[in-house]
């Protein structure tokens, strides 16, 4: 069995302190590999590092630091299988889901090539008699980031390409379920030719997420998981003064209107609830119909395609969905689905039963679809990350707004209607940080920025484009004045620059 690493100041490095966690290939159920979870001496060594490393990468030409992104841009390209075969490997996802989800990180590498450009400042010239005024960014010092199961590779390149070209250093935690994709990623960065210590990555669990929570060294930490631990990082971080941005659970809503093209539904529905087995934080795990009439046949439409889903390993290139991450994982889902039944739902398909010939020791179920779903259900409530989706009947518009509205999450909502006017309402009203019409995941590309509302983050600014540039650096204002032969007297009193 393989034994995982740390990668500190540019080299592997062994866990010395005795405690290991499974990492499991979720196709056969069998442990994969053992990761090292780090102590807080290890990781305080990478934070060491990182700090070591930082004053001269922050002083490098930002066209330098540029330069490493677009070399890491076609190491990513040319090593594309073997990456999609590591994430597919430990989460379990279809290699071609594996490969969509890279190429959507590799977006924010080729972002972050051209971050020069949002690193310029503001100059003003004479606001006073040879004074001039000028402000710029510059990066904050040593970044942490701490990312969840669900996208190994995607996420942690959310942060690192931004933090990094702004002239940041980085220690990153990624998830200890499967942390192969960001070891490899570290190495392939060294191979970019970003200098040692830059880059680090920690694997590890409660202990490794404290110490970066609470080192003096970390100045701001970026966050994507679960909505509870999300909380914790938020509080914990700003009490020891740190930047935070915490990306958290979801529970998206995409509501259909009666005069929905209902293909277009029934396709996006399937993708979005039962893609990766619906463990993304942007998956559409409510339906809401308007109507009994657009309830009725959404689900008619939809159930058949759910019983012939094609649930298999990621080796299966037919496969439409794999496994979920772990057997805890499973269970706890079927435990929502038994929830449902309990409480009076109407469990139209049932995936509990699924086999996969060859696979009997995976993580598998099949796709679930209930109806007639009540607000007050946990299946409705709770974030069940898997391969789940709940139909929700509403009389009409208001109620379905309503209904978004005030759910605790608030990442993404999507509208399918043909009507301009509601969609604009909907854009106009709904309490979500991210909006699709006729768009069933409706992910920003990456020179925008991506995340939710409400119980979905903690912090003011979303991840990469514009808000990530801003989150990794941050403003000083200049104030000059030149030549120096000019005197202005001592002032003992503020002046404007037109009392000059
Ligand atoms: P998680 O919260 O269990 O873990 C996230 C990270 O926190 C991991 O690195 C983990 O090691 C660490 N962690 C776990 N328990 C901790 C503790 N007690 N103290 C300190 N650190 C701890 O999340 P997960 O199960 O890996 O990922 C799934 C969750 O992530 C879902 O809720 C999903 O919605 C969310 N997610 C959100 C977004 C977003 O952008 N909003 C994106 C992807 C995933």
């Amino acid at each position: 069995m393989r034994t995982l690493t740390h990668y500190i100041d540019g080299k592997p490095v062994s866990g010395r302190s005795g405690r290991y966690g499974a990492v499991f290939n979720p196709a056969t159920g069998q442990v994969a590999a053992q990761a090292p979870l780090a102590s807080a001496e290890e990781t305080q060594a990478a934070i060491r590092a990182a700090a070591a490393a930082f004053p001269a990468w922050a002083a490098t030409p930002a066209a330098k630091r540029a330069q490493v992104m677009f070399r890491l841009r076609d190491l990513v390209l040319s090593h594309m299988d073997e990456l999609a075969a590591l994430v597919s490997s430990e989460h379990g996802k279809t290699l071609a889901d594996a490969k969509g989800s890279i190429t959507r990180g590799l977006e924010v590498v080729e972002f972050a090539c051209g971050i020069p450009q949002m690193l310029k400042g503001e100059f003003s010239e004479q606001v006073a008699g040879g004074v001039d005024a000028w402000s710029f960014r510059q990066p904050l010092g040593v970044c942490a980031g701490i990312t969840p199961f669900n996208f190994p590779a995607m996420v942690p390149l959310w942060m690192i390409p931004v933090a990094l070209a702004c002239g940041n250093s980085f220690v990153l935690k990624p998830s200890e379920r499967d942390p192969s994709t960001a070891l490899r990623l570290a190495a392939l960065f060294s191979e970019a030719g970003l200098p040692p210590g830059v880059l680090n990555v920690v694997v590890g669990d409660k202990e490794a997420v404290d110490t970066l929570l609470t080192d003096p060294q970390v100045q701001a930490v970026s966050f994507v998981g679960s909505t509870a631990i999300g909380k914790y990082i938020y509080a914990t971080g700003a009490a020891h003064g740190k930047r935070v941005q915490a990306l958290c659970g979801a529970k998206n809503h995409l509501v259909v209107m009666p005069d929905a093209d209902l293909d277009q539904v029934t396709d996006a529905l399937m993708g979005a609830a039962y893609g990766s087995a619906g463990e993304r934080c942007m998956a559409v795990s409510v339906a809401v119909a308007v109507g009994e009439e657009t309830a009725d046949q959404v689900v008619a439409r939809l159930a058949p395609r759910v019983r012939a889903l094609r649930v298999g390993a990621y080796t299966d290139a037919a496969a439409e969905m794999g496994p979920v991450i772990t057997a805890d994982s499973l269970a706890r889902i079927k435990g929502y689905v038994e929830a449902g039944l309990r409480d009076g739902a109407d469990l139209v398909v049932d995936g509990r039963g699924v086999r996969v010939p060859g696979h009997e020791g995976g993580f598998f179920l099949g796709g679930c679809l209930f109806d007639r779903v009540r607000p007050d259900m946990s299946i409705y409530t709770d974030e069940i990350f898997g391969p789940v989706l709940v139909v929700v009947r509403v009389p009409d518009y208001e109620s379905a707004l309503e209904l978004v509205n005030v759910h605790p999450y608030g990442n993404g909502a999507a509208l399918f209607t043909r009507d301009g006017d509601c969609a604009r309402d909907f854009t106009a009203r709904v309490q979500a940080g991210m909006v699709g019409i006729n768009v069933p995941i409706p992910v920003p590309v990456a020179y925008h920025s991506f995340g939710g509302w409400k119980q979905s983050l903690f912090g003011d600014l979303h991840v990469h484009g514009p808000e990530g540039v801003r989150f990794y650096t941050r403003q000083k204002a200049v104030t000059a004045r030149w030549p120096s032969g000019i005197r202005a007297g001592a002032q003992f009193n503020f002046r404007s620059g037109a009392d000059h």
